[in-house]
């Protein structure tokens, strides 16, 4: 069976910036996770961070791909640069994620480490751009098909995709 890999904050786990979580009430969920189908981790909580800490953004034109190539970072208001434990986070993620031979992810959009298809900025003003954050391209770069959580069906229609090819 297919296991999916989901931002744990999704689930409920408080370890937002902010110390709340994003949970998000599914059906499709709720199977999933009724099929143990479900492995799950926060990028920024496994690679040190504390809840709560700091907001952060990428600053920098080219979103999560360009951090990962050096030509972009992860900052915090202060613009210190946190690009290389937003990279460990990525990478804690990829190999939970090649560990369970796991194909879907499902992240919390506009995050840095896991917006699937936007995130803020690097002004610190709410501003929303079309972006990936730095797991979220770590995992697409390595193959996965990442979903947001406003995608839900999508995913799930994919996952039968998967499962009726291969059998
Ligand atoms: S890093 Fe990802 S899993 Fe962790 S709190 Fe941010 S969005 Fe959620």
């Amino acid at each position: 069976m297919e296991k999916i890999f989901i931002s744990s904050c999704l689930l409920g786990e408080k370890v937002r910036y902010h110390g709340g979580d994003a949970l998000v009430i599914s059906s499709i969920m709720e199977k999933w996770k009724n099929e143990g189908r479900i492995v799950s981790l926060c990028p920024e909580v496994s690679a040190g961070f504390s809840v709560p800490r700091p907001p952060s953004e990428i600053s920098g034109e080219g979103g999560g791909s360009a951090v990962l190539s050096g030509k972009a970072k992860v900052v915090k208001k202060d613009h210190q640069d946190y690009s290389d434990l937003f990279i460990l986070g990525a990478q804690n993620a990829l190999k939970i994620i090649v560990d369970h031979k796991i194909k879907i992810a499902i992240l919390k959009e506009g995050s840095p480490s896991c917006g699937a298809n936007f995130i803020y900025d690097g002004s610190f003003s709410g501003k929303k751009i079309v972006g990936q954050g730095v797991t979220s391209s770590l995992l697409k770069q390595n193959g996965i098909e990442v979903f947001a959580e406003t995608q839900i069906e999508e995913a799930d229609r994919f996952l039968a995709q998967i499962e009726s090819n291969l059998s």
